[in-house]
C-alpha cells in the first residue's frame, strides 16, 4: 500500500512539471479557445466571470495563468520586454480584473493550496528564488520559513506553480 502510494504521489510529481514546464503552450490554447467560444457562441461575460469565481473556489487563482485570453496577450507583452519582467508580472497579477480580484481572494480559501511539509523541508531557499511575490517582497513572504506570510495564500499567487515543481524534496504540494 505505501508503495502503491509513493508510486502514485511520484506520477502526479512528474505530471505536474510536466504541465509547469508547457504552461505557455496549455495557456495559449485555453485562451485562443476561451476567446473563440465566448466570441461565437455570445456568451455574457457575467458566466465567464462566474467560471472563473467557480474555478477559484476549487483551485485559486488559475483563471489568468492558465486559461484567460487576455492573460495570454499580457504575458506575451512581458516577455517581450524581459527587463523588470519580475515587477511587471507582479503588477499584473495585483491589479487583474474582475475575476482576479475575487479568485485571488480566494488563494486563502480554496479548496486546493500549496501546502508545506515541514518535516522535509531542507530550508534550502530554491521554492523562493522561483516566484515573483517573495522577489517583490522578501521581507514579508516566504514559502518555508515560519515567521513570514505564505505567497501562495497571498492575493498575488497565480498558481504558477513553479515553487511546487522547484523544490528538490517534494516538500511543497498543491493538494487538497
Ligand atoms: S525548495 Fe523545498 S526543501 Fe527547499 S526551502 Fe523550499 S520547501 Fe524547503
Ligand atoms: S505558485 Fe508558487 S511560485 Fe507561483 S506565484 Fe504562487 S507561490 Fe509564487
Amino acid at each position: 500500500m505505501l508503495l502503491i502510494s509513493i508510486l502514485l504521489q511520484y506520477i502526479m510529481q512528474k505530471t505536474l512539471k510536466v504541465l509547469v514546464d508547457k504552461r505557455i503552450i496549455i495557456l495559449s490554447i485555453f485562451g485562443v479557445s476561451t476567446y473563440l467560444i465566448v466570441s461565437h457562441f455570445n456568451i455574457s461575460l457575467w458566466y465567464v466571470i462566474l467560471f472563473g469565481v467557480v474555478l477559484g473556489v476549487v483551485f485559486g487563482k488559475v483563471f489568468c495563468r492558465w486559461i484567460c485570453p487576455m492573460g495570454l496577450v499580457m504575458e506575451m507583452l512581458m516577455n517581450l520586454s524581459p527587463d523588470g519582467k519580475v515587477k511587471q508580472m507582479y503588477q499584473y497579477h495585483k491589479m487583474g480584473c474582475p475575476i482576479a480580484w475575487v479568485s485571488g481572494w480566494l488563494n486563502k480559501f480554496s479548496i486546493f493550496r500549496i501546502k508545506l511539509n515541514t518535516e522535509t523541508c531542507k530550508s534550502c531557499n530554491i521554492c523562493d528564488k522561483q516566484c515573483y511575490i517573495v522577489a517583490m517582497e522578501p521581507v514579508k513572504y516566504s514559502l518555508y520559513k515560519p515567521n513570514l506570510e505564505k505567497p501562495g495564500d497571498s492575493y498575488t499567487c497565480s498558481k504558477c506553480l513553479k515553487c511546487v515543481v522547484a523544490c528538490p524534496n517534494g516538500s511543497l504540494e498543491y493538494k487538497v
